[in-house]
């Protein structure tokens, strides 16, 4: 599939290194949890979450997202999807917990989910104050709790800490979006809820369509880029995810985060 043509209308600086990028787009119709590859010319192709209907939000980590930072309105881009299953809304009162840049399709899906007038709870954590991306976002969304690794603002520590101010019987489902490790955690310490947890997991894309193996999760031999990347957390329990993921080479290193 090629890439169509985008160009993007507007770029908000959420942060020093987080960046949303609206394109002009509307014939996308993504739901929350799916992603796009995006084709930076002449650098990269790379999986971002849709944080709208017609945006991304993008952390610049590297090659391809620095490039993505150096964009302006009026500039094009070609994006190939929306990919993948996306998160499926359950019940009538959902709690959405998110760490860093897994803020954006979280935000995305708490909209959604407003709009349907379901209830919507937020756990988000972030390394320091200025790092916090959507806070007003999600307050207009409902109950917002937040955590800070330096306790700028604020419950001070991991947004596991967070989790001790939450009833998880409270909710009918529960949405997890952030670094591997404090997804893990998240799903180790409330284990017993793990049958109403969705997460959405990163692993290394290329082709996005199912077919280049290098997003397979062991032992399952699931394919992020399709069967995911939303996964219900009963299936991540055993296995790689918060032991180790694969690299562009397919050689396993650190879950990261
Ligand atoms: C389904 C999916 C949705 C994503 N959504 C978003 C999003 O909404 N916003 C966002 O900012 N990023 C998102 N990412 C991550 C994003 O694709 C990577 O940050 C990007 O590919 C890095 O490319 P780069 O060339 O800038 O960095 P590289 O030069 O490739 O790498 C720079 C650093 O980032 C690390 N890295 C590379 N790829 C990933 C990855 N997939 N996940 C984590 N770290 C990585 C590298 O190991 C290295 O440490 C998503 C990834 C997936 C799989």
């Amino acid at each position: 599939m090629r890439p169509s043509p985008v160009r993007i209308v507007e770029i908000i600086e959420e942060t020093s290194t987080v960046k949303t990028i609206r394109f002009d787009s509307a014939r996308l119709d993504p739901l929350p949890g799916q992603y796009m590859m995006v084709w930076i010319r002449g650098v990269d192709e790379i999986p971002m979450s849709f944080s709208g209907p017609s945006e991304m939000t993008v952390a610049a980590v590297g090659e391809a997202t620095r490039a993505l930072f150096r964009l302006r309105p009026g500039d094009g881009l070609g994006l190939r999807g929306p990919y993948g299953n996306g998160f499926s809304l359950i019940g009538d009162r959902i709690l959405l917990i998110g760490g860093g840049v897994g803020a954006a399709p979280l935000a995305f899906l708490g909209d959604v989910a407003r709009h349907k007038g379901i209830e919507v709870t937020s756990l988000m954590g972030f390394r320091c104050s200025e790092d916090i991306i959507f806070k007003r976002r999600f307050e207009r969304l409902g109950e917002l709790i937040l955590t800070t690794d330096d306790g700028s603002s604020g419950i001070p520590g991991r947004v596991s800490l967070g989790l001790e101010r939450l009833d998880p019987d409270r909710f009918s489902q529960i949405y997890i979006c952030g670094p591997e490790l404090m997804m893990w955690d998240v799903i180790e310490r409330w284990k017993d809820h793990a049958g109403k947890m969705q997460a959405s997991v990163n692993r290394h894309f290329k082709c996005g369509i199912g077919i280049c193996g290098s997003c397979c999760m062991d032992p399952t031999g699931i394919r992020v880029c399709q069967e995911g990347p939303v996964i219900p957390a009963v299936q991540l329990l055993e296995g790689e995810f918060g032991r180790y993921r694969r690299g562009p080479s397919g050689s396993r290193g650190p879950p990261r985060g």
